[in-house]
């Protein structure tokens, strides 16, 4: 019995990828120093792999930037506007991040979410005239690597239908390009399987959703295609349940299937005595996403009977690449012993599966009872249970979730209260987050700088960020949100049953990275987190200033989630606390109050049949935080991605008085998902893209409002930038929002 990995994280254990990309961009560094940080954390990484007990280490699973990216490479996939980039590296940057040169601007391909993770892939950009012309080179030579170092390694590449699932090819039928992939993918096949490798995984999963009947007829052609005795391909799928597929994967000519048991849960026993009896079965049973240690007992008790049946036919793995995990717990020394003795990170996990070989092929479960107790600890320790919040939970009421007053009611009384001219001017939150305010936050975490003086230094940028605003003449101000790293750290820093780490980053695209807090434990608020803040800011204007929150889905959305209770309970513990911290706002006096949730539509699950019940849970956990105000309260709400197709009921449901959206980048075309269902309350597109140094003309922006209008009724019309302001300079946001205000005065004398 073999146990293998489906990939590791890229990134380093100190995010070492992440410094030399940077610096590399800014030309500080060769392209020979990038390369050589590369193969050392591929080296690191096999070499980890390996004496952590992996039999097979995969090979392929490393991308300077994105392994999607590093597919449509393979592919020979380059958009047109690339292709006169002659350095390979130089074109796979501009691809990703764009290229600016004197006389053009080639815009990046662009970015979505990998399935339903935080992880983002750029979009394959396919059109009818798209040609393939592989080249294996970077791959193969990646694979020799590892034999050089002696790993015994498994090529992983994405399959083809996969990659056109997620790719954008506005000619029509996508499977119509499948002609040309195939002979495509052929060939790679044949190449990996010159380099004496007996395993090629492959990966589909697009298993995991619901499929048509064009697809899976799809699936056959292909793998049919690919059939060789050179090599033997195991089809990987991963992020749910495959059972409803199954009449169609059994069938295709393979030589394995890997199987995720971990993330819906599902009758995947049956399915295993349902394939072929040629087949490696393997298992994916270690939650590749999630943070906690493993109970391997049970996890054995669960294998066990497969493997008497299948014996060497068996393999396990985690159950998906451990892209998705923090690096090493080791790393952690500030976390307590007990919650730390609950953890495992990606080198944990690649050690979980050594023992639980071991103790199946000994059935001997001592070592993996003793390493188990503390899961059971965790499920039973005291800490991870408030009493007071589950008494909350248990006595909400049908009202708690619903205002009082119906948005037209609300309208007239906020109006009384705010008094806000048509288009009102208003921005999302932050402001932009220079070194000072970067090393002032710094300093006072290492204790190098006292509370007191922490304070005043912060109250001073809140004081700056007021004087701007109202140098510049916006209608509703922020305070800027200065004292924030990141608006999820910040909220996991301060509630109670989370924990925050020092290393456990993750790769969110390219050299971006995220640590998201840990959700070990009921949630709740001990005192007010933001109200100081904002009761200053709010001293220092007669204007409006905004308290600014993140949302219940979003603070989930962004951590490691318990997973010992449901979803829906955690989220409706988050809300609780931020429903409190609403409270005291509004008791200090701030009448506007927003409540982001950029992540409400990449939470939704994948299958559509388990939609509707997100959906709802979402909704309630929003309105339970948003809910108990007075009808003069202006809520808030802001999310940012492109498409709202299918959660635009969702957005309704929320009920925020004035939602503000990112739609500058599109055009403000993405609007017109609101022909069919107008947005019933205020709405503020985006009227700049907030990712770009260039300044808008207020020219430009005076167009995206007209357009605005023609769906967005004047009267409901807010105006604001796409999203939160803290990665730009002040020069550039100045001048920004001053014509964006002038925009706004331009239209009002219109009306
Ligand atoms: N209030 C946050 C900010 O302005 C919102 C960020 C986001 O939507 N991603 O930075
Ligand atoms: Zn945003």
């Amino acid at each position: 019995m073999k146990v293998h990995n489906l990939g590791f994280p890229r990134i380093g254990s100190k995010r070492e990828l992440k410094f030399a990309l940077e610096s590399f961009w800014q030309g500080n560094s060769s392209q020979n120093a990038l390369e050589k940080t590369a193969s050392n954390i591929r080296r690191d990484n096999w070499q980890l792999q390996v004496n952590a007990g992996i039999d097979l280490a995969p090979v392929g699973d490393f991308a300077f930037y994105d392994h999607v990216l590093n597919t449509t490479l393979l592919l020979g996939l380059v958009p047109k506007r690339f292709r006169d980039i002659e350095n390979d590296i130089d074109r796979e940057f501009a691809i990703a991040r764009g290229k600016q040169t004197a006389c053009s601007s080639c815009a990046a391909s662009d970015m979505t979410k990998w399935f339903d993770t935080n992880y983002h892939y750029l979009v394959p950009e396919l059109d009818a005239e798209t040609e393939v012309k592989v080249n294996t080179q970077r791959l193969i030579s990646q694979i020799n690597e590892a034999k050089s170092q002696a790993v015994n390694t498994k090529p992983v590449i994405i399959g083809p239908l996969t990659y056109l699932y997620l790719s954008d090819y506005k000619n029509g039928n996508k499977l119509d390009l499948l002609d040309a992939l195939i002979p495509a993918y052929q060939q790679i096949i044949a190449d990996i399987a010159k380099t004496g490798c007996e395993w090629l995984q492959i990966d589909e999963p697009i298993f995991a959703l619901e499929l048509e009947k064009q697809w899976l007829d799809a699936f056959k052609t292909c793998y049919q295609a690919f059939e060789t005795d050179d090599i033997r391909i195991l089809l990987a799928t991963y992020f749910g349940d495959i059972s409803q597929h199954i009449e169609c994967i059994k069938r295709l000519p393979v030589a394995g299937l890997h199987i995720d048991t971990v993330t819906e849960p599902f009758d995947w026993q049956s399915i295993v005595t349902q394939l072929p009896g040629h087949w490696i079965i393997s298992l994916g049973v270690i939650d590749g996403r999630n943070i906690w240690k493993t109970d391997l007992v049970s996890v054995y008790q669960q294998v066990n009977p497969v493997y008497r049946i299948l014996n060497e036919r068996l393999w396990l793995g985690p159950s998906c690449s451990l892209l998705h995990s923090p690096i090493d717990l080791m790393l952690e020394t500030e976390l307590d012993k007990e919650l730390n003795s609950w953890l495992a990170f990606a080198k944990q996990k690649c050690q979980e599966l050594d023992l639980l070989k071991d103790a199946i092929i000994s059935q001997n479960t001592e070592t993996i009872t003793r390493y188990s107790a503390p899961v059971l600890t965790r499920l039973t320790s005291p800490r991870i249970s408030n009493v007071k919040v589950r008494q909350r939970i248990d006595s909400l009421k049908p009202t708690d979730f619903k205002r009082s007053q119906t948005f037209s009611d609300r309208k007239i009384v906020q109006q009384q209260a705010l008094n806000l001219p048509l288009f009102p001017t208003t921005t999302i939150g932050s402001f932009p987050q220079t070194g000072d305010i970067r090393a002032i936050r710094a300093q006072h975490k290492q204790g190098r700088l006292s509370s007191l003086d922490y304070q005043s230094e912060i109250r001073k940028e809140i004081a700056h960020v007021i004087t701007e605003q109202e140098n510049i003449g916006l209608d509703v101000l922020v305070h800027g949100e200065p004292e924030r790293t990141d608006m999820v750290e910040y909220f996991g820093e301060q509630l109670s049953g989370c924990a925050i780490t020092q290393f456990a980053w993750v790769q969110s695209y390219g050299s971006r990275c995220v640590k998201p807090p840990i959700i070990y434990g009921d949630v709740s608020r001990e005192k007010p987190i933001t109200v100081e803040w904002l009761k200053y800011a709010q001293s220092l204007t007669r204007k409006p200033v905004k308290g600014m929150l993140t949302g219940p889905i979003t603070i989930l959305s962004w951590s490691f989630v318990r997973n010992d209770i449901e979803r829906s309970v955690v989220s409706n513990q988050i809300a609780l606390a931020i429903k409190d911290e609403v409270a005291d706002l509004e008791k200090a006096g701030i009448g506007v109050i927003q409540i982001d949730e950029p992540a409400i539509k990449e939470a939704m699950p994948l299958k559509k049949s388990r939609q509707a019940k997100y959906s709802e849970w979402a909704t309630k956990a929003f309105r339970l935080c948003s809910s108990s105000v007075k009808g003069s309260t202006q809520i808030h709400s802001h999310m940012c991605y492109s498409e709202f197709n299918d959660i635009l009921p969702v957005i309704i449901a929320l009920d925020a008085d004035v939602l503000t959206i990112e739609t500058s980048r599109s055009n403000m075309a993405i609007l017109s998902v609101f022909d069919e269902q107008p947005y019933p309350n205020d709405l503020g597109p985006g009227v700049y893209d907030i990712h770009s140094p260039n300044v808008p003309e207020q020219r430009w922006i005076k167009q995206l409002l007209d357009k605005a209008i023609e769906t967005i009724p004047i009267d409901n019309i807010w105006v604001n930038p796409d999203c939160g302001l803290k990665t730009r300079q002040w020069s550039e946001t100045k001048l920004a929002l001053s014509n964006m205000v002038s925009s706004a005065k331009e239209l009002r004398a219109r009306y």
